[in-house]
C-alpha cells in the first residue's frame, strides 16, 4: 500500500468538499430564525449563507487515497451524524433530533471561516486526524463546546 503525500490527501479531500458544498447550497434548505440565531451565537460570522440538507446518509469521498486515510484514523461514514463542508451543512435525517449537533456543526462553520477557506480548514483538520484520535483534536474539541449552546427541548429548532 501507498499513502498518499499530505498534498495529495487535502487536495482530493478539498475539490470533494468543494463539490459537496456546491450540491447543498443548490438542494439543502435556509435557516430558520431560530437557527440563525444559534448559528450567530456560536460564531459564524454570514449564517445566512448556510444551507442544510438532511441525507439518509451522510456521504463520503470515493476516492481511494481519502477511503485509505479516513479508515487508518478511524473515520466511518456509516457513524456520521453530520458533516459540515463551510456553508453546506449535510444531516443524517435520523440524527436531527440530537440538539447538539446544530451547534457543533455551525461552530465548523465558524471555524471555515476564520481559516478563510475549505482548503485552509481542510489542512488543518486532516492534520488533527492524523495526529490526534477522532474527536480528540483541538477542532472537534472547539465544536464540542459548542453544544452546550443548544436550544432548550420544546424550542423552534
Ligand atoms: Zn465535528
Amino acid at each position: 500500500m501507498t499513502l498518499p503525500t499530505f498534498e495529495n490527501l487535502v487536495n482530493a479531500v478539498t475539490r470533494w468538499a468543494e463539490e459537496q458544498e456546491a450540491n447543498i447550497v443548490k438542494h439543502g434548505r435556509p435557516l430558520s430564525p431560530a437557527e440563525h440565531a444559534l448559528a450567530a451565537r456560536v460564531g459564524v460570522r454570514e449564517p445566512h449563507r448556510i444551507r442544510v440538507l438532511l441525507v439518509p446518509e451522510v456521504p463520503f469521498p470515493n476516492d481511494t487515497t481519502v477511503l485509505t486515510v479516513a479508515s487508518l484514523v478511524g473515520l466511518h461514514s456509516e457513524l456520521t451524524a453530520g458533516m459540515t463542508l463551510r456553508y453546506g451543512i449535510y444531516l443524517r435525517s435520523d440524527s436531527i433530533q440530537q440538539r447538539g449537533i446544530w451547534p457543533h456543526e455551525f461552530r465548523h462553520v465558524a471555524q471555515y471561516e476564520n481559516f478563510g477557506s475549505i482548503r485552509g480548514f481542510m489542512e488543518a483538520y486532516l492534520r488533527e486526524l492524523i495526529n490526534c484520535r477522532y474527536g480528540h483534536g483541538p477542532l472537534e474539541t472547539d465544536a464540542r463546546a459548542a453544544e452546550a449552546h443548544a436550544l432548550p427541548e420544546g424550542s423552534d429548532l
